[in-house]
């Protein structure tokens, strides 16, 4: 079989020793992906001849095809890649103004179960390698013109983060690596549902990622309602774990919170909120809801929306309403997979199956294979 390529442990060093060659062979080859972008050993072509072919036929750089690409009119990509096993996963290129933030995922489904996302409707199926998030980061590159780069990572996309840490954290760091991606860590979110086990791990290892937890209600009874997995964890012990990141990391908190209608979204839940976040030097993003078929969510009247954030606001609470174009995409992660994969939408609920039947925004599909 042959090796990934991306992945960390892949044998190129020990190769090209075997090969008769020099070890910065591996530093041109490295160069060649990541600075250059080359898609093939065969373009790499300042290597010899003999040496492209030979790491040809034992190394592959591609373990995922593109099964759909996907352009909105205000410039978002998004990329299903179909995996070696047949499984799907989504990862999304954001364009607003000179940023250029990518949403990648960090496992095939979701075990969190949140009862509003898409991700986790069929549980989890299994982690990504590390070769396979990177290769979202390298496929996602190639969407841009050689003068742009990728300025931010938001791991936002299918999965628990912090579930997946021994794959996602060697990705992250050639992420970071100037000879990589050359990404600043305080550019890289990973956004997670508060896994105390996860954040102190980053914590004792490396807290300087910007951390975003997702709240989604600031009282047990709901929260467990809403993000199942709060049962054994309780928001005590979340926002413990998130008060020890932010003194370890010195970075200012995120907490997520999706409003969705008739649920979370009353005054009485804001005040919730405002008496939870207490003095915390924190900023709470809200997020619309992007309705997912066969779910019975909506998202809430811009009147409840407007009195839940005039609650914050006059509490103090530095909040930021998540912009539609970044949230539509971003919570759409997992719809497209389910819909490619032949997911009946519900027949109740038009506004879940209108969702469901005009994949993620106006999102025009293009060719697949077309972004290689
Ligand atoms: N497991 C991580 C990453 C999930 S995706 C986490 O829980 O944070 C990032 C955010 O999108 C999370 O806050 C998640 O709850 C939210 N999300 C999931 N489905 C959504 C939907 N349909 N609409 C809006 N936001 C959604």
């Amino acid at each position: 079989m042959q090796h990934h390529l991306l992945d960390p442990s892949a044998p190129l060093l020990q190769r090209l020793a075997e090969l008769g060659q020099p070890a910065w062979r591996a530093k041109a080859v490295r160069r060649w992906l990541y600075g250059s972008r080359a898609s093939s050993f065969a373009d790499m072509t300042d290597l010899p001849k003999a040496l492209r072919e030979a790491l040809e036929a034992e190394f592959t750089l591609w373990t995922t095809t593109i099964a759909t690409h996907s352009r909105a009119e205000d410039g978002t990509e998004k990329l299903l890649l179909e995996l070696h096993d047949r499984q799907r996963i989504e990862c999304v290129m954001l364009r607003d103004g000179e940023r250029r933030t990518v949403c990648i995922s960090s496992q095939v489904g979701c075990a969190m179960g949140c009862v509003f996302c898409a991700s986790g409707i069929d549980g989890v199926v299994r982690n990504l390698t590390t070769g396979e998030i990177l290769e979202q980061l390298l496929r996602l590159a190639r969407l841009l013109p050689a003068t742009e780069r990728i300025s931010h990572i938001v791991v936002m996309g299918m999965g628990e983060p912090l579930a997946n840490l021994d794959r996602l954290l060697p990705a992250l760091a050639v992420a970071q690596d100037p000879e990589g991606l050359g990404i600043s860590q305080r550019r890289i979110t990973i956004s997670t549902v508060g896994l105390p086990a996860g954040m102190e791990r980053l914590i004792a290892e490396n807290p300087g990622y910007h951390l975003a937890v997702s709240l989604h209600a600031a009282g047990d009874d709901l929260r467990t309602k809403l993000v199942p997995v709060n049962k054994s964890i309780g928001l005590a012990a979340v926002m413990d774990a998130a008060d020890r990141y932010w003194e370890a990391s010195g970075r200012r908190l995120t907490f997520e919170y999706v409003l969705l209608g008739g649920v979370n979204d009353s005054p009485l839940h804001a005040r919730e909120l405002v008496r939870l976040i207490g003095g915390r030097a924190a900023l709470v993003n809200i997020i619309p809801y992007n309705s997912v078929a066969g779910l019975p969510y909506r998202e809430p009247s811009q009147g409840s929306r407007e009195r839940f954030l005039d609650v914050l606001r006059e509490a103090g609470v530095n909040v930021q309403v998540r912009r539609r174009k970044g949230a539509r995409i971003d919570a759409a992660c997992g719809q497209l997979r389910r819909i490619a994969a032949g997911t009946k939408p519900s027949p109740s609920g038009d506004e879940a199956t209108a969702a469901a039947s005009s994949p993620p925004m106006a999102i025009e599909p293009l060719a697949p294979g077309s972004a290689t």
